[in-house]
């Protein structure tokens, strides 16, 4: 009888955000690290038979990508989009599986019962491998939808008594206060603001679920009163990394010096929102560069205009006057009060 291998099938998987809502909780960053450094493990472990290619080659360069140095690893730019960092974790667990299917040497001889499900194995990996290359590759967006993040129950926020969602709250409370700092800007671009806030807050908050250790909700505790500039966490003595309150990230203590530290709570809350009062593309941005390449979409800057919230008139190259408004709205947010009325 001639053994006749099944055609192989690509392995299913579930759509992306179905993921967020799974019951064994949200991989953290340091999580996705390990991941990653088990299947690097696996990976040059596996005995492929002399003379056979190995297919997956290209996994060398996903695992540099992650396991570069925090700020540009691939893993820190997941932080701001968290279903995406739990279907990057649920990628790794199936590759994971497969580099660990066993080879087909036993012992060093070569054994021919176990080629076929070895050359599986191998399919799979390339099957995940290129799903994880992709989906790191044609990340859409930098900041999870502002629409996904205003909807999805995972993010809510329960009050005090557990049972009320504070977001509706919150959100009339800071709509109200844009209308009356920016009584003549448009509906849409109060509205828009507001989302965006409201959304930063309910990340905010999330992320403070999450990121307790044993247990311990991490305080924070550390906002300056005097000034909005999200501040970094204090330092323990000796330690060489530390939680960062806003992403819940364990970052190199390096990073909360001054500049750093600016670079990576930009990213934490990409403040630069498109102000044109068109605009669809639910666009955010960690710096001023992206969001002006961004807004000459939509040919503002050069002319002669009055600022789309506050009315000042601004001779042209004012963009910065518009990002600081920005940053002042959404980098602002203290989410460690559960009252809305109290939280500025
Ligand atoms: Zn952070
Ligand atoms: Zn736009
Ligand atoms: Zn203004």
């Amino acid at each position: 009888m001639i053994f006749e291998p099944q055609r192989h099938k690509e392995p299913t998987m579930l759509p992306l955000r179905s993921f967020f809502t799974r019951e064994d909780g949200a991989p953290k960053s340091t999580e996705i690290i390990d991941q990653v450094q088990r299947c690097r493990r696996l990976y040059n472990a596996i005995q492929h038979p002399r003379g056979q290619p190995n297919r997956n080659t290209c996994w060398t360069e996903i695992e540099k990508a992650f396991l570069a140095d925090y700020e540009f690893s691939s893993v820190s730019k997941l932080r701001t989009m968290p279903a995406l960092r739990q279907f990057v974790g649920y990628v790794l667990s199936r590759l994971e599986d497969a580099f660990a299917h066993p080879g087909p040497l036993q012992d060093g001889i070569w054994c021919e019962a176990l080629v076929f499900s070895f050359e599986r194995a191998q399919q799979d990996a390339e099957f995940w491998i290129k799903l994880l290359r992709t989906t790191l590759c044609n990340r859409p967006l930098g900041y999870e939808s502002v629409q996904f993040i205003l909807s999805s129950p995972e993010y809510a926020v329960p009050g005090a008594d557990c049972e009320n969602e504070l977001s509706g709250l919150y959100r009339d409370f800071v709509l109200d206060n844009l209308r009356k700092r920016y009584p003549k800007a448009n509906a849409v671009l109060q509205q828009r603001l507001a989302d965006a806030r409201v959304a930063r807050w309910r990340m905010l908050h999330w992320h403070k679920r999450n990121m307790s250790t044993d247990g311990e909700p991490i305080a924070l505790s550390s906002y300056r009163p005097e000034g909005f500039w999200p501040q970094p966490p204090a330092l323990p003595a000796g330690a060489k990394e530390v939680l960062c309150p806003y992403c819940a990230d364990a970052i190199p203590v390096a990073i909360c010096e001054p500049e750093r530290w600016k670079a990576h709570v930009l990213y934490d809350f990409h403040p630069y929102i498109c102000m044109h009062e068109e605009c669809n593309a639910d666009a955010a941005f960690a710096s001023t560069e992206d969001w002006n390449y961004h807004m000459c979409c939509h040919a503002w800057e050069d002319e002669e205009e009055a600022c789309p919230l506050c009315k000042m008139d601004l001779p042209p190259g004012s963009a910065r006057h518009l990002t600081e408004h920005l940053e002042e709205e959404i980098m602002s947010i203290q989410p460690h009060s559960h009252c809305p009325g109290k939280e500025d």
